[in-house]
C-alpha cells in the first residue's frame, strides 16, 4: 500500500498470534479446534494475586504511576533479582513495561540503528528478528541443530560477531524448543563475548520459573559476572504467574541503557497499568506455591507430550527442560503425506486434523512445528489420537 512506509512493509505479522487468533476464529464459528498454538498458561491467575488488584482499584490506584514503575513494583523486582539470581539492582537500573515485549522493543529502539546488527539464535521467539527491522537493524540468525539439542556452537557465535554487532538476544528456557542454557553453556558464550566490548547482551529469561532442569536456573549475568555492565537481564509475569492479560514485563539492565528505554516508554506509552503494577508486586513477593503446581502439571504434560510425539510417524522431538512448548522435526511426516513444508502440514492439520500448531518455519526452523502445551491433558490426548488418524 502507498500510504504505508518501506519499515512497516519489511516486517510481518506475528505467527503466533495470528495462528491463534484464526483457530479462536474457527471455535467462535462452533468448528471443533483444539489450540496449540497459544503461548499462554490455561490456569488463571492464582486469586491472592486477583485479590490485590481489586482492592487496589478500590483504593483509587487508578492513576499514572512514574514512567518507569512504582517504588513498591521495583523494590519487589529489586528482590527477585537478588532472590533468584542473585544479581545486584538498584532502582535506576529497573524499568517496568507493558509486558516484556515492550521491554524487547524499547531496547532494541534503544541500541540499534541503521547499518547495525543483531545477533539471534535460531529457532527464535517469533518476534525478535522483526523487532529488531523495526529498529532499522540487520538481524544475523545463527542457527543451532536439534541433533546437538540446540546448543549454540561457539565458532558460530564467533563467526556471527562483527564490527556492526550491537546486541546478542538469548532466550531460556526457549520459546521454542523448552532447552534451557546451562551455567556452563553461559560462561563458554560469555569468553567470547568478554572480547567485544560494543556489544550489549540481552537475556530474556520469561520461562525461568517454568523449569525442571537438573542444574538450578542460570541467569546468564549470573554466569558471567564480568559481563553484567553489559547485560540486560529482560523478565515478566505473564508465564510464570499466569497473568498474560495483565501485562507487565520488566528489566534490570546498566543505567544509561535503562533510561534510554524509559525515554522511548515516556514519549510512546508512560507507565504500565497502575493496577497491574500492585497484582505483579503481590506475584513477585509471593506466595509460590501455585507457581509450583503449575510448574509440576507442565512437566506432568511434557513428559506424556514428548513420549505420544516420538511415537507418532515421521515426528522426531527432542525433550525440553523448561516453558510449554515442545518443537518436534516433522519431516519424516512431511516426506510421508508428500507435502512441501512445514507451513502445509500445519494447514493440513488444522483443517483435517482440527489441530492448530505453529509452522517451524515462523521460528527459522523448516521442518518443525511447535506445539504448546499450555492446555488441559485431555485436549492434549485427543490432540494427539487426531495427529495419529491424519497421519494414518
Ligand atoms: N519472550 C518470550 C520468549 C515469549 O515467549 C514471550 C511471550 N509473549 C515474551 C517474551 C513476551 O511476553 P509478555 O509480553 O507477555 O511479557
Ligand atoms: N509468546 C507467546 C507465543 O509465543 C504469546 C504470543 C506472542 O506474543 O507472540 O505464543
Amino acid at each position: 500500500m502507498a500510504l504505508l512506509t518501506k519499515r512497516i512493509n519489511s516486517v510481518k505479522p506475528s505467527a503466533t498470534i495470528t495462528i491463534s487468533a484464526k483457530a479462536m476464529e474457527l471455535r467462535a464459528k462452533g468448528i471443533d479446534v483444539i489450540s496449540l498454538s497459544q503461548g499462554e498458561p490455561d490456569f488463571d491467575t492464582p486469586k491472592h494475586i486477583k485479590d490485590v488488584a481489586i482492592q487496589a482499584i478500590n483504593d483509587g490506584k487508578t492513576k499514572y504511576t512514574p514512567v518507569d514503575g512504582t517504588p513498591e513494583i521495583k523494590e519487589a523486582i529489586i528482590n527477585k533479582f537478588k532472590r533468584d539470581n542473585n544479581l545486584d539492582y538498584s532502582p535506576e537500573n529497573i524499568l517496568v513495561s507493558t509486558g516484556a515485549k515492550q521491554t524487547l522493543f524499547n531496547l532494541f529502539q534503544s541500541v540499534l540503528e541503521e547499518g547495525s546488527e543483531a545477533i539471534i539464535i535460531s529457532p527464535y521467539w517469533v518476534s525478535y528478528p522483526d523487532m529488531v527491522i523495526l529498529a532499522g537493524a540487520k538481524p544475523i540468525i545463527v542457527d543451532t541443530l536439534q541433533k546437538n539439542n540446540f546448543d549454540l556452537d561457539l565458532d558460530h557465535l564467533r563467526d556471527a560477531l562483527s564490527d556492526k554487532t550491537r546486541l546478542i538476544v538469548l532466550n531460556s528456557p526457549s520459546n521454542p524448543t523448552g532447552v534451557t542454557f546451562t551455567r556452563k553453556q553461559y560462561q563458554g558464550m560469555g569468553n567470547i563475548l568478554k572480547d567485544y566490548p560494543n556489544v550489549l547482551i540481552a537475556t530474556d529469561d520469561m520461562y525461568e520459573h517454568i523449569y525442571w532442569g537438573n542444574e538450578k536456573f542460570c541467569s546468564f549475568a549470573e554466569a558471567c559476572p564480568g559481563l553484567f555492565d553489559r547485560t540486560i537481564t529482560i523478565n515478566g509475569v505473564s508465564k510464570a504467574y499466569a497473568m498474560t492479560g495483565w501485562r507487565i514485563g520488566y528489566c534490570g539492565g546498566p543505567s544509561d541503557v535503562v533510561k534510554a528505554m524509559k525515554k522511548i516508554q515516556g514519549q510512546s506509552t508512560s507507565n504500565a497499568s497502575s493496577i497491574s503494577q500492585v497484582a505483579a508486586t503481590a506475584a513477585l513477593n509471593g506466595p509460590h506455591d501455585e507457581v509450583i503446581s503449575m510448574v509440576k502439571e507442565y512437566k506432568n504434560r511434557h513428559e506424556y507430550l514428548c513420549e505420544a510425539l516420538n511415537s507418532l510417524a515421521g515426528f522426531n522431538a527432542v525433550p525440553g527442560t523448561g516453558a510449554f512448548y515442545l518443537f518436534p522435526n516433522i519431516n519424516g511426516a512431511i516426506e510421508s503425506l508428500g507435502m512441501n513444508d512445514d507451513l502445509e502440514f500445519s494447514e493440513y492439520l488444522l483443517e483435517n486434523a482440527g489441530v492448530a500448531v505453529v509452522p517451524g518455519t515462523a521460528f527459522g526452523a523448516k521442518g518443525y512445528i511447535r506445539i504448546s502445551y499450555a492446555t488441559s491433558m485431555v485436549a492434549l490426548e485427543e490432540a494427539i489420537s487426531r495427529i495419529k488418524k491424519v497421519l494414518e
